[in-house]
């Protein structure tokens, strides 16, 4: 073996698409091979997963590798098919390169035909944030489509499709149960301020499904709660058939005709009011109005809150201030809450809702179901924290520097179909060989050579002219291309410097996390360096202030927040809140659960719970004598 001659080692692995096609991995063994013999490398190793699947014992022969890497005499390059290959949880990744860097091993990838760069990583993060815009816009898109749909073909008349009612032969109607219980859930869940997604992760997580079997869909779930058909009323003479223009026609609203009592309501009306109430709340939540469209862009927590508590993802929740019906409160809540309620909570008898839990609620009692104590986290809080935690993390200390460098890496990837030859070059070329061509015209002329030899020199030159107007006309479409890409650059360039670095670092902080889970007392942020280029000191550039962040503070991957500093009053508050009401009492005896609900400022069904509690220990009751009767504190 040559002194200078490379030694590399080849891994192969068919991912979860390529599993389908016959002898894919057989074929990546070749192509990989193949990569080894054309750079005139030698191959020392194989390690062909022959398994696919993430588990330690499907990836042995990743571990061999892994092992492997640090044998200083064994290889120097190690070759694969695409960066996928390697891992699926980008935290193995980053210790995967960390092993690659410090064992000075190169990575090729024969795909790209080219060694990983560490820039990659960089390149990724820059791109994962675009790619994050580009899909919002494309869902905001699709939510207007749907909202468009409602709006336009919805009818109220009972048909085969209406969940939670059948059409008995004699064209009566009879409420079906089980989807009747359904639906009084999706409009428990919605006046509790969850939103058509929540709600449809819930179902779907208690095993309900739609008549086709599958997870109901958002609109379907939006379009439920604002059927009132529900609470029993149909509408009528909504749309009419215009015969001159042969189509349907909404009639206005003062047209429409209401009937009650044609079909039963499956809601009571007071719900029915409060879910559609928080619906248009969390529809507004989703459009966005101003300020709090920016933000909620800029930390989206869904999918990243657990609860310590009994493990449950969290929900966002939407609810309004009691005292100022003004301002939206977003809030996140443990998902065992939502559905089962308070982890001790006595579901009292004979009430509506021991009815509707059904089978939950027995479980509830038999303890095989609990809910959840858990924190609820205000937005808001969270937001205040992650500000303060980018500033933390990421230290910019010039916006505008960090701007042209993810221009100049965008650059970089976009416009890598720039050709090396120059368009002069090419069209010099052109003219050479029409030029040898005219003097070829002439040496035949002065008969300096024969037929035979200029048609054969003609041919030859004929074709180069046409590879030389081809490759002309390829540039030209190459460069509107480039023109385009460069165009679009200017456009993304723009819009960083209108966002500002704010958004970016959001983008990257929430791009890091990995998962918070939620404590009463503190919340444990997982971090995820890999997902946050430059965190492995190979760019400093993102880690400006190396003191903001030490290294092996990062190597637990994780952040510890104490929840007083941005959440704690909620609790404390609301202690003292329950505390005041028998001195309220005592001064306003006269008081209704609603106003007394209004200056407390808290929701009616907490009241009635504080109430009960009051009530169950004998401190306040209601005493009805005398009229419209009083509260009467006990001391
Ligand atoms: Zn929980």
């Amino acid at each position: 073996m040559p002194e200078n001659q490379k030694r590399a080692v080849i891994y192969c692995r068919v991912s979860t698409q390529e599993q389908a096609q016959r002898d894919a991995l057989a074929v990546q063994v070749e192509e990989a091979q193949n990569a080894v013999k054309s750079n005139e490398w030698v191959l020392v190793d194989q390690y062909i997963e022959m398994e696919s699947g993430t588990t330690k014992h499907g990836r042995s022969e990743y571990m061999r590798l892994l092992d492997d890497i640090k044998d200083k005499n064994k290889f120097d390059i190690i070759v694969i098919k695409s960066l996928d290959r390697l891992n699926r949880s980008a935290k193995n990744w980053y210790l995967f390169v960390e092993e690659l860097v410090n064992n000075d091993k190169l990575l090729y990838i024969y795909m790209d035909r080219a060694f990983y760069k560490t820039d990659d990583r960089l390149i990724s993060g820059v791109k994962a944030i675009l790619a994050e815009q580009y899909s919002r816009d494309l869902s905001s898109k699709i939510n207007n489509a749907h909202e468009y749909r409602q709006k336009n073909g919805t009818t109220v008349l009972i048909n085969n499709n209406t969940y939670g009612y059948v059409k008995n032969p004699d064209k009566s109607v009879s409420i079906h149960p089980e989807e009747a219980k359904m639906i009084r859930k999706i409009y428990r869940l919605a006046a509790q301020g969850c939103g058509s997604r929540t709600i449809s992760k819930i179902l779907y997580q208690d095993g309900i499904r739609n008549r086709n079997g599958n997870q109901l869909e958002e609109s379907s779930i939006r379009r439920i709660i604002k059927n009132p058909l529900f609470k029993g009323v149909v509408v009528m003479n909504k749309r009419h058939f215009d015969f001159e223009k042969k189509k349907e026609i909404k009639n206005p609203e003062s047209e429409w005709i209401y009937h009650q009592g044609l079909v039963p309501a499956i809601v009571e009306k007071e719900l029915w009011e409060k879910a559609n109430k928080m619906l248009k709340l969390s529809a507004a939540q989703v459009k966005g109005a101003g300020w709090q469209k920016k933000h909620r862009e800029l930390y989206d927590f869904s999918g990243k809150l657990i609860c310590g508590e009994c493990g449950a993802p969290y929900y966002k929740t939407f609810r309004r201030q009691y005292a100022n019906p003004e301002h939206v409160i977003v809030e996140w809540r443990c998902s065992s809450y939502l559905k089962h309620g308070r982890k001790k909570q006595e579901v009292a008898e004979g009430t509506n809702q021991s009815k509707e839990w059904g089978a939950d609620e027995q479980k509830l009692r038999r303890g095989q179901i609990t809910g959840c104590d858990n924190i609820h986290l205000k937005q808001e809080g969270l937001e205040r924290m992650m500000r303060e935690l980018s500033g933390q993390l990421f230290a910019w200390q010039d916006e505008e520097n960090m701007i042209r460098r993810i221009i100049k890496i965008l650059s970089e990837v976009l416009l890598t179909g720039e050709t090396h030859l120059k368009k002069e070059e090419v069209e010099k070329n052109l003219m050479a060989v029409r030029n040898r061509k005219s003097r070829l015209l002439d040496l035949l002329l002065d008969n300096t050579i024969s037929k035979q030899g200029y048609k054969s020199k003609q041919k030859e030159l004929e074709q180069e002219e046409q590879r030389w107007t081809e490759r002309l006309e390829r540039m030209d479409v190459e460069e509107e291309k480039i023109r385009q890409t460069k165009e679009r650059l200017v456009g993304i360039e723009q819009k960083l410097r209108a966002d500002g670095c704010e958004k970016i670092q959001a983008g990257l902080l929430m791009q890091v996390m990995d998962h918070i889970r939620v404590f009463e007392d503190r919340l444990e942020i997982e971090l995820n360096p890999v997902a946050l280029p430059g965190v492995a000191s190979v760019h400093g550039w993102i880690m400006q202030k190396p003191g903001a962040l030490q290294k092996d503070y990062l190597q637990e991957y994780f952040i510890e927040v104490p929840t007083a500093r941005y959440f704690a009053d909620t609790r404390i508050i609301k202690k003292k809140k329950k505390e005041s009401i028998p001195d309220i009492l005592r001064k306003e005896p006269f008081l209704t659960n609603k106003e007394l609900a209004k200056r407390l400022d808290v929701t009616f069904s907490t009241l009635r719970r504080w109430l009960a509690d009051y009530k169950k220990k004998g401190q306040i009751y209601f005493d009805k004598t005398g009229g419209k009767g009083q509260w009467r504190v006990r001391e």
